[in-house]
């Protein structure tokens, strides 16, 4: 049997693949089985911020593992120390909890917010977290549950109860959602991804700020895919003069590596206390130098990149016959086409070219270090095919 076969056998059925097996990489280029190369516009969804095999990362990946791989959270060590010290310094956050995954660090920030409420209140009574419609927060029972869209809330439940899902951009709806449930949190994306790349107003930001103040809610963002330099600012929310009280991370921060991280604000800093929450991986080594390593090359001068790179799509795609729109900031771009997304997706891989879907539309996630020969490349290829 071929790898193909082998993996469709014995793999859970959850993923539909593409019929490619990518063996190897370099920067934004994969090369498959047979040797094709494709540009990859899609950074595994997000998560290889400086593209394959860069030698930065990659000699502190090595160095890190040369000295040691886990040592489970019992004992001090330097890379997970240093990171929650950068990532604290960068954003104004307090303290940050470490666990492997997007899905974890919305657990982690939805339970450091009940456990606010609980200690605010003496009891469960504001255990209510708000959050939009079209959202999506990961696949555990009860970020299935977070995630406002109903496709999600089928054929696995009983689901985890104390979620109220709002409308995004309806302020109204918000204030009486507000007013009349018992809530401790509004949770949100500023960009949902997964839900088609639809990025919210400044105005609902401000409207959500006033609200949060006044009925003492916590503002919990999910920057598990815009974080991290994705769309031209360290974090999606600094875009909007917003500043968190809880802030779950994951995808890119290690450029490659299982990581997730929730960081923690001045008013629920100390809402987990000992015994409260743990992981087993969470803190390794290997990913926390991975993400050192990525974080400190998260400057000015990437940033400026990453919107010169966007302008250039933008301004690309903007006057082709057959784009309806185009959504999302930086390196975080949704597509809307007249031709169907699966379409065009499947003609561009066919001439090299890996681009991922939100919904209907065409989302582009390349790596943030691109080339700007090997955008233009991409980027006249899925031109050509939108016009096709
Ligand atoms: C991908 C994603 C998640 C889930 O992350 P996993 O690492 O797959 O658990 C959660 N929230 C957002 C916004 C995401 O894009």
């Amino acid at each position: 049997m071929n790898i193909q076969q082998i993996d469709d056998q014995f793999i859970a059925n959850t993923y539909h693949r593409f019929p490619i097996q990518i063996v190897r990489g370099n920067g934004a280029e994969l090369f498959d089985k047979d040797g094709k190369r494709y540009i990859d516009l899609g950074s595994g969804i997000a998560v290889n911020t400086f593209g394959v095999g860069d030698e930065s990362w990659k000699s502190a990946v090595i160095s890190q593992l040369n000295k040691v791989q886990h040592t489970s959270n019992y004992y001090y060590t330097e890379p997970c120390a240093k990171l929650a010290e950068m990532l604290c310094d960068r954003t104004g956050m307090k303290k940050v909890f470490f666990s492997n995954s997007g899905a974890e660090a919305n657990e982690c920030a939805i339970k450091a917010a009940r456990r606010y409420a609980f200690l605010k209140y003496g009891d469960e009574s504001h255990h209510n977290i708000i959050t939009l419609k079209n959202s999506f927060h990961g696949r555990t029972i009860t970020t299935l549950s977070a995630t406002g869209q109903d496709a999600f809330h089928k054929e696995f439940g009983p689901f985890t109860p104390g979620f109220i899902y709002t409308e995004p951009e309806n302020i109204e709806q918000l204030k009486q959602l507000v007013s009349q449930y018992q809530c401790t949190a509004i949770m949100l994306e500023v960009i949902q991804g997964e839900g088609g790349v639809c990025q919210l107003s400044q105005e609902y930001i401000n409207a959500i700020k006033k609200l949060a103040k006044e009925k003492q809610l916590l503002i919990i963002v999910d920057e598990v895919q815009t974080g991290n330099g994705r769309t031209g600012k360290l974090y999606g929310y600094m875009h909007y003069g917003l500043q968190p009280d809880i802030i779950s991370t994951a995808k890119g921060l290690a450029g490659g590596l299982p990581i997730g991280a929730t960081l923690l604000g001045e008013k629920v800093q100390n809402a987990l206390g000992y015994g409260t929450h743990g992981s087993t991986f969470g803190g390794n080594p290997i990913s926390c130098a991975a993400a050192v390593n990525i974080l400190s090359r998260i400057d000015e001068a990437l940033m400026e990149q990453v919107q010169k790179k966007s302008n250039y799509i933008k301004k690309e795609l903007s006057y082709i016959k057959g784009v309806v729109e185009i959504s999302g900031l930086g390196l975080m771009l949704g597509i809307k086409t007249n031709k169907p997304a699966d379409k065009i997706i499947m003609n561009c891989m066919e001439k090299g070219v890996l681009i991922l879907s939100a919904k209907d539309k065409l989302r582009l996630l390349p790596p943030l270090n691109i080339s700007f020969s090997l955008l233009e490349e991409a980027i006249t290829i899925l031109k050509e095919e939108i016009l096709r």
